[in-house]
């Protein structure tokens, strides 16, 4: 395994919260590790319950301004914001691979996902529309800020999902709060730089931390909306800790995602894209594929190939060309990944994959399981590492019985070569997405979602910037 030392990435840069404006240090530090080595390589200042106070305050009290200014004014600084990250997308993207562990082109997908949904956005207008328009009566809804939004980011694609919350928020006119996600802070204290020269001081904020602060934030009086991506666990927390205070709340959380391979799916060219949605970013993906449903007729066909790309896979540094995939991205999510490897161990049959031992950074061999007991924690959780489990079935109403039963709802896909009947099946499973032949595909207009417990609201698209606004209706008497 090859050790790229990417330590000058970080060593010249000054990591600072963003405040009212103003970069400042942290009341204290943590350190930021490489998963690649296992070893700090820089600290992240991190926010005391003072600081995280200063930040509301100067949202509240930036927001009468910002909410007052021309949407048209607010758009252009959101079209600033995309640019400036497009200048500095390179180093952004580097110092993702360096804490995040992600290969570079999926780090500068993250950046590059960040620009095109903040452009996206900065598209949208929030006209009011007009329901009644005569003689007597003008009745418009116009769409109104929320006010502050507290947006709680997780560590799988940090810098995105920083900049699909916050360039929606700011659009309608809210102010905001952003805090990251404790093992991947760095890049969001970039985006806290070059928002310091583009945004109005207090517009936004962003407060690093050591996993202390989010509580802060989502029971706060002072924030009006908590725009959350995380584990369904916090996501719950989340909600009750709004609901003294009535909070707007928008919850992305976990997933257990299935594919179904049907009998007459293309496998030449189906298996290897299940393979990529299985196993991309380690599958540390919400909608990763999570369980994978083949036809008892193809069964041992795609185990046998799932184990032959898993041995394909070349691990490695994020930053080295050749790496496929780089470690897991915690020391916290490793162990859990090996526990889920002692679980394959028992509960069915592991036929690729495995922990890799002779490095200190924290990696695992994408891992196929066959023969897996449904109700072992390997299909009934979601499993958030790369061990997939490869299930076979009969017919399609057992199919959509056996991928409905969970209490997830992300999203599935259906893989077969008669599309009248692959949608057939898609139409009757319950996720916010349902795709054909394909997986992950998200656009900025495409509203993304979970339903059941995989989450409440919609981000992108129009549906993602109305869940930054409130109704407000005025009516006029004209007589
Ligand atoms: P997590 O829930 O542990 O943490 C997410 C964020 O919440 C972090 O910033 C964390 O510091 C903060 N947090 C922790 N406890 C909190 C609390 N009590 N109150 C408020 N905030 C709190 O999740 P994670 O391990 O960072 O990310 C992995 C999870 O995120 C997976 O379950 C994954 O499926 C989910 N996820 C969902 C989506 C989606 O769009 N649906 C996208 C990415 C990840």
């Amino acid at each position: 395994m090859t050790t790229t030392d990417p330590t000058d990435l970080v060593a010249s840069q000054d990591f600072k919260l963003l405040i009212n404006g103003e970069l400042v240090a942290g009341a204290s530090t943590v350190d930021v590790v490489d998963p690649s080595r296992g070893v700090a390589i820089t600290q992240s200042p991190v926010a005391d319950r003072n600081q995280v106070e200063q930040a509301i305050e100067a949202a509240r009290a930036a927001f009468p301004g910002w909410r007052d200014t021309p949407i048209e004014e607010r758009a252009s600084v959101v079209r600033k914001m995309a640019d400036a990250i497009e200048k500095a997308a390179d180093g952004i993207a580097r110092v993702v691979v360096l804490e995040q562990g992600k290969p570079l082109s999926g780090a500068r997908d993250d950046v590059d996902w960040a620009v095109l949904w903040a452009r996206y956005f900065a598209g949208l207008r929030l006209d009011p529309e007009t329901v009644r328009d005569d003689d007597e009566t003008l009745v418009q809804i116009h769409r109104r800020p929320l006010g502050v939004v507290a947006a709680i980011t997780p560590w799988n694609f940090p810098f995105f999902q920083a900049v699909y919350k916050i360039a929606p928020a700011i659009l309608a006119g809210n102010t905001v709060v952003l805090k990251p996600s404790p093992s991947t802070p760095l890049n969001a204290l970039m985006l806290a730089r070059i928002l310091a020269d583009i945004v109005p001081a207090g517009v936004v904020n962003v407060v690093a931390d050591d996993g202390s602060v989010g509580p802060i934030l989502t029971a706060h009086p002072g924030v009006d909306k908590v725009s959350f991506t995380g584990s369904t666990l916090v996501g719950k927390s989340v909600m009750r800790n709004a609901a003294d205070t009535l909070k707007h709340i928008t919850l992305e959380l976990g997933g257990n995602d299935a594919a179904v391979i049907l009998d007459d799916a293309d496998l030449g060219k189906t298996l290897p894209e299940v393979f990529k949605w299985a196993f991309s970013n380690n599958g540390q993906v919400c909608i990763s594929v999570k369980r994978i449903f083949a036809h008892s007729s193809i069964y041992d066909h795609v185990c046998d190939e799932f184990a032959r790309m898993a041995g394909d896979v070349k691990l490695g540094n994020g930053l080295d060309a050749d790496t496929d995939l780089g470690p897991i991205q915690n020391a916290k999510q490793y162990e859990t990944a090996k526990r889920l490897l002692e679980v394959a161990g028992k509960d069915g049959k592991i036929i690729a994959g495995g922990v890799v031992d002779d490095t200190p950074g924290y990696y695992v061999r994408p891992t196929v399981v066959r023969d897996v007991a449904e109700n072992s924690v390997l299909i009934t959780e979601e499993t958030f590492a790369p061990i997939r489990s490869i299930m076979s079935f009969d017919d399609d109403d057992e199919v959509v019985a056996r991928v409905n039963d969970t209490p997830y709802g992300l999203g599935n896909s259906v893989w077969g070569s008669d599309l009248e009947r692959a949608t057939k099946i898609a139409n009757r499973l319950e996720s916010g997405t349902t795709w054909v032949n394909t997986h992950f595909a998200l656009a900025p207009d495409v509203p993304f979602g979970g339903r059941k417990q995989s989450g409440s609201g919609f981000e992108f698209s129009r549906e993602g910037l109305l869940q930054f606004t409130d109704v407000q209706v005025v009516h006029v008497n004209k007589a």
